[in-house]
């Protein structure tokens, strides 16, 4: 893989209004490294732990956005540096964010993540809830988090129309979103397989991992 190609291509590739962030989960710091001399300044993980290990040892001009599941007692780890929350599915979560992100003194950005896809193994809340979370009590007293949009995953398919059906529908969740609460601004969907899809659905990030990097090592 030429990480620093592939960033460069992605970069000209993007609609300007478009956001890269680089998923540079299981890989090895060096890499990570490669794409920030490509002036790739986002990056993205999915474990807490690890994202913290990185942060620590990395440029401190990197954004680090956490996409994937959050557990409430990690948090903690990583309020003082986080700089997007993709994955909110709760209420509970957010008010522990926005406890973590007063201790350090600072305001977290989130995006409510809603359940898209068909399989049940996919993380998220469904619209209804999202609109009861933005539109709670609780949230409006929460000084120290911004839900600033929504992320969402398709259905792992080669069904194209089905993929496209379902980054529309989180489009239009968005917009009516937006006729109440026109702070958010951010809808993150897409990864290596259906980018470009999301993009033609309105996406203004996309979340590219191994079409970057290369294929993940799991062991
Ligand atoms: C791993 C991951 C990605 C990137 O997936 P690729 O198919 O490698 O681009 C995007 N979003 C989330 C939430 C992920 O966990």
């Amino acid at each position: 893989m030429d990480i620093s190609e592939n960033i460069k291509k992605y970069k000209s590739e993007l609609p300007e209004n478009v956001k890269l962030v680089a998923i540079s989960k299981t890989k090895p710091n060096e890499d990570l490294m490669e794409a920030y001399n490509a002036s790739q300044r986002i990056l993205g993980e999915n474990k807490i732990q690890e994202m913290t290990d990185k942060w620590e040892s990395l440029p401190k001009d990197i954004e680090w956005h956490m996409v994937g599941h959050v557990q409430r007692n990690k948090v903690k780890y990583m309020a003082p540096y986080v700089s997007l929350i993709h994955a909110v599915d709760s209420l509970k979560l957010l008010k522990e964010i926005n406890k973590r992100a007063k201790q350090n003194e600072r305001t977290i950005d989130c995006l409510l993540q809603i359940k898209i896809a068909e399989e049940d193994s996919k993380f998220g809340i469904d619209a209804a809830e999202a609109e009861e979370i933005l539109n709670s009590e609780a949230y409006s007293k929460m000084k120290h988090v911004n839900i600033t949009g929504l992320m969402g995953m398709a259905t792992f398919t080669d069904d194209k129309e089905q993929v496209r059906s379902e980054f529309k529908y989180l489009k239009s969740v968005f917009d009516k979103f937006r006729e109440q609460h026109p702070q958010l601004k951010e809808l993150s969907m897409g990864m290596s397989g259906d980018y470009q899809i999301a993009v033609e659905c309105g996406s203004t990030m996309v979340r590219i991992g191994s079409s970057i990097f290369g294929e993940r090592n799991y062991n």
